[in-house]
């Protein structure tokens, strides 16, 4: 049987996501209310805005339910994504999963960098490490704890990282034609 990956609709760039998905060879479904989650093997959190993914998670109950989902399911979340699975955010009242432990700074990049593209460094990739980033109003991982482990950097920023359930990006690997980070994704976290 395919794997199904759901990817949560409820705001944001879902729907490339579900393209590069299905190129990667999975089947998808979109989440946007918890008992959608229990035909799905994994979930994706897209990139958006994480204070409306805070808002209507909480409206939807998957703010809770996706608490116990990644007991034994993984997550992946790009961007938003990330801001909204970490586990500490500066200067920032948002709340978040805190489902990774990692430190984020949301908008961290400055206005003439707001988006921009720059090859990011994937240490997992061993034969073609270099992956295009596409960063926009991207957040910045500024630490990481324990359990953490760090798989990508551009320049001396971490920009992808890992714990046993949850893998998150700063940038939008679903804004490329390149399926490695998905189907990393797929073969690493899910069941
Ligand atoms: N700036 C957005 C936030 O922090 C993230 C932007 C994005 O997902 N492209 O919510």
């Amino acid at each position: 049987m395919p794997k199904t990956v759901g990817v949560l609709g409820l705001q944001g760039d879902f729907g490339l996501h579900i393209k590069v998905l299905e190129r990667a060879g999975v089947r998808t479904r979109i989440v946007r209310r918890p008992e959608e989650l229990d035909s799905c093997d994994g979930l994706v959190l897209p990139g958006g805005e994480s204070t409306t993914f805070e808002k209507l998670l909480k409206k939807s109950g998957l703010f809770d339910s996706l608490k116990t989902f990644v007991i034994d399911h993984g997550l992946m979340g790009t961007c938003a994504g990330l801001v909204t699975l970490s586990t500490r955010l500066i200067n920032d009242e948002t709340e978040t999963l805190g489902l990774i432990d990692v430190e984020v700074e949301r908008n961290a990049y400055g206005r003439q960098r707001d988006s921009f593209i720059a090859p990011v460094h994937v240490r997992v990739f061993k034969e073609r490490p270099s992956f295009e980033g596409v960063f926009i109003r991207a957040p910045k991982i500024h630490a990481v704890g324990d359990h953490t482990e760090i798989l990508a950097t551009q320049g001396d920023d971490v920009v992808m990282a890992r714990n046993e359930r949850v893998l998150v990006t700063t940038f939008h690997p679903e804004l490329t034609r390149d399926v490695r980070i998905h189907r990393y994704f797929i073969d690493a976290f899910l069941n």
